[in-house]
């Protein structure tokens, strides 16, 4: 007998939450548990790409460095490219960068300058959604190389910081919310 589908609930009930970390008053949201589990790791794929026909996306493009886990996967079933976004200094060819900002500072984030034609139809996904600002600077990189974003999918969107305001305009969709 095959088993049933995942659903969120199933993904939302392995997430472990970690209390004050990195930092006093963080909740981390550690989804090393989903990724353990066959079943979960798969299901969760299936929900990230639920909208999308294999073929329909040219590329998925991952966040350093838990999105890439997610994107990779996804690009695998959607018969797609894969397009690393990372934290500048990683990349090693010539790079477009997108300086954001952070509770405390700011971080910068890199694509490669040819990562993508223009009018490639693309998926962005990363597991969290919080303040919409590491996913708001792919977006600019994005835009930068003109990529027709077809959507920006999360594993997990912590509603309470109100991320997705940083992002209109674009089909937003989260799996698991808090
Ligand atoms: P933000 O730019 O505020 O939307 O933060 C999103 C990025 O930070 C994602 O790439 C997440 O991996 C990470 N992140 C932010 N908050 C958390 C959290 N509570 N638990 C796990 N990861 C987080």
């Amino acid at each position: 007998m095959n088993n049933p589908p995942v659903t969120p609930a199933d993904i939302k009930h392995a997430i472990r939450n970690v209390p004050d970390f990195p930092k006093p008053g963080i909740q981390f949201k550690d989804i090393t548990p989903v990724l353990a589990d066959a079943r979960l790791f798969a299901g969760s794929i299936d929900l990230l790409t639920q909208n999308f026909a294999p073929g329909s996306v040219d590329a998925v493009i991952g966040i350093d460095a838990r999105g890439f886990i997610f994107a990779a996967a996804a690009a695998l079933k959607l018969n797609a490219g894969f397009i690393p976004i990372r934290k500048k200094g990683k990349l090693p060819y010539k790079t477009h960068e997108q300086d954001y900002d952070l509770e405390y500072g700011q971080a910068t984030v890199a694509m490669h300058v040819d990562a993508l034609k223009p009018g490639a139809r693309v998926l962005l996904i990363d597991d969290l959604l919080a303040t919409g600002g590491t996913a708001a600077a792919a977006i600019a990189l994005m835009k930068k190389l003109h990529a027709n974003i077809l959507g920006v999918s999360f594993l997990i969107e912590l509603k309470f910081l109100d991320g997705r305001k940083k992002l209109k305009g674009h089909p937003i969709r989260s799996i698991v919310d808090y």
